[in-house]
């Protein structure tokens, strides 16, 4: 039988790739579709990804839009300015430290905006460590986690900022971020927004401040509810996540190197990372095209039986995995 090779001696096949979306640029690029294993632009390869950022620490945001978000399970981020936080329980006036503490168990993200809210570009030099970096040591330390994304005060970064920014936060608002309520704001406007970023698979990056009274109201809460109601029914299409999350997640696929050992109804994935893996630990979506439609997946960390999250749709496997040294198997029939 010399010269003919059988198909089980074509397999394994060894496939060393780049993970895909970081060789692929702009936002928007399609999804990358070329090869059997690959890891996915947005968690459980939707289609695009929107995070829902709540500015400046307002009491509305903790009386109106935090029950308004609970209620239909979607986690947002709220970057505070810790020099203008109240010891306790918060009030109509001002939010205090008990306010983010619960809001941070429930899931969503306190962000770093800055101390006391300077513009940074008047800001002295040497006020910047404690604006910056002070505020996030105080951030961490009262809500008990690590505090992971700054978001510029009046979105003003200068060179020396973005540098302290860039050196000790994983994640920050740059680039554009879609300004919600004010004058002329409409909800239309908004689901449009929501559209945009599903047809070029990108990330929308919300930025809210009042919800009725107070800098860029909603015309009242029922708009805002609206809105939120219209992303809550896109889902099956929209990562809707804290930007800490998104970030990360957005960070880990740039970076991470994919080495997939392909066999019969069997890969073997490894996805190791050059990032902390302390703090850059969002578990990324490894896509697998395989034939039929099986019904029973397991991924399974080695050494053990740590078995990761997999399911299967439309021919595609989808699982969990976290970067690190130890590879998973998935299995499929
Ligand atoms: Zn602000």
């Amino acid at each position: 039988m010399s010269g003919t090779r059988s198909i089980t001696n074509l397999l394994p096949v060894m496939l060393l790739l780049p993970v895909l979306a970081g060789a692929y640029g702009a936002e928007s690029q399609p999804l990358p579709r070329s090869g059997p294993v690959q890891v996915a632009r947005w968690m459980d390869a939707k289609a695009a990804a929107i995070a829902l950022v709540f500015d400046d620490g307002l009491p509305e945001q903790v009386q109106i839009a935090v029950p308004m978000l609970d209620a239909l399970g979607l986690k947002a981020t709220f970057v505070i300015n810790p020099g203008k936080v109240h010891d306790g329980a918060g009030s109509a006036q001002a939010t205090g430290w008990d306010d983010w503490r619960r809001i941070a168990a429930s899931g969503h993200e306190i962000g770093n905006h800055s101390m006391t809210h300077p513009n940074f570009g008047t800001t002295a030099a040497a006020s910047l460590e404690q604006e910056i970096v002070g505020a996030q040591r105080r951030i961490a330390a009262e809500i008990g986690m690590p505090c992971v994304t700054f978001c510029y005060p009046y979105n003003a970064e200068t060179p020396e900022s973005r540098a302290l920014v860039a050196a000790t936060h994983a994640v920050s608002t740059g680039g554009e971020r879609k300004a919600y309520g004010g004058a002329g704001f409409t909800v239309e406007q908004a689901n449009a927004w929501v559209d945009a970023a599903i047809a070029s698979h990108s990330l929308l990056t919300g930025m809210i401040h009042a919800i009725e009274k107070g800098y860029s109201p909603f015309a009242n809460r029922a708009v805002f509810q609206s809105h939120l109601d219209y992303i809550a029914g896109k889902q099956a299409q929209l990562w809707i996540a804290p930007l800490g999350t998104i970030g990360r997640y957005r960070r880990e696929v740039a970076a991470c190197t994919l080495t997939a050992t392909m066999g019969d109804h069997r890969a073997t994935i490894l996805l190791t990372s050059p990032l902390d893996e302390a703090l850059y630990a969002v578990p990324l979506t490894v896509t697998i095209a395989c034939d039929g439609t099986p019904t029973d997946v397991v991924a399974v960390r080695a050494p053990g039986t740590t078995t990761l999250p997999a399911t299967c749709l439309n021919r595609i496997i989808r699982c969990a995995i976290a970067p690190s040294a130890a590879p998973v198997t998935v299995t499929w029939r």
